[in-house]
């Protein structure tokens, strides 16, 4: 078999004693090879054509929940970024308005910073996290590490980063699974 995939027999151990998948683009080949259907193959059974459909929409129903939670995280991160910045703008506000001492001035307004620098941490991490970016040389889709996310050149659903499949730098698209749909 992994002359036929070409690749390592160490790798089919792994798949064997179930300490690693397969990957992606080995998906179709091992299915071939095994004469079962992807759907089977994910299910981790054999299925009658009755059972078939019925994992079928299980699979994709599975696929949608995934991409469903992306958009909640959002969603989510959204609001608690405009939270963060009211919070934040309305204890500038008041400390720049009211009389108050020196001391609590500073108080306030050391507040206010930490509330919009951790509202915008957070939310750096719900928006990295609720999705994928696909690249744009092999196709892969991966989940950046927060430093690169942060660093990183973008548009509105694309963002500069390295591929760690390929290795090349790429304006990689962001997707809402880590499976090929969508
Ligand atoms: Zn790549």
């Amino acid at each position: 078999m992994a002359e036929r995939l070409l690749i390592s027999e160490k790798t089919v151990s792994k798949w064997e004693t179930g300490n690693g998948l397969p990957e992606v683009s080995l998906m179709k080949p091992l299915c071939d090879l095994l004469g079962i259907s992807l759907n089977e193959f994910f299910s981790g059974e054999r299925l009658d054509e009755k059972q078939y459909y019925a994992k079928a929409e299980a699979n994709i129903m599975s696929l949608a929940a995934e991409k469903a939670k992306a958009k909640k995280d959002i969603v989510l991160s959204i609001i608690v970024v405009a939270m963060t910045l009211i919070a934040g703008i309305t204890l500038i506000t008041i400390a720049s308005l009211i009389e108050m001492t020196v001391a609590l001035r500073i108080t306030l307004i050391v507040i206010a910073e930490l509330l919009v620098g951790g509202g915008i941490c957070v939310a750096i991490v719900l928006d990295r996290d609720a999705g994928v970016f696909e690249c744009p040389h092999c196709g892969e889709r991966f989940v950046p590490t927060t430093m690169a996310y942060v660093f990183s050149v973008h548009g509105i659903n694309w963002r500069r980063l390295r591929c760690p499949k390929c290795h090349k730098m790429g304006n990689c698209k962001k997707k809402l699974s880590r499976k090929e749909e969508g």
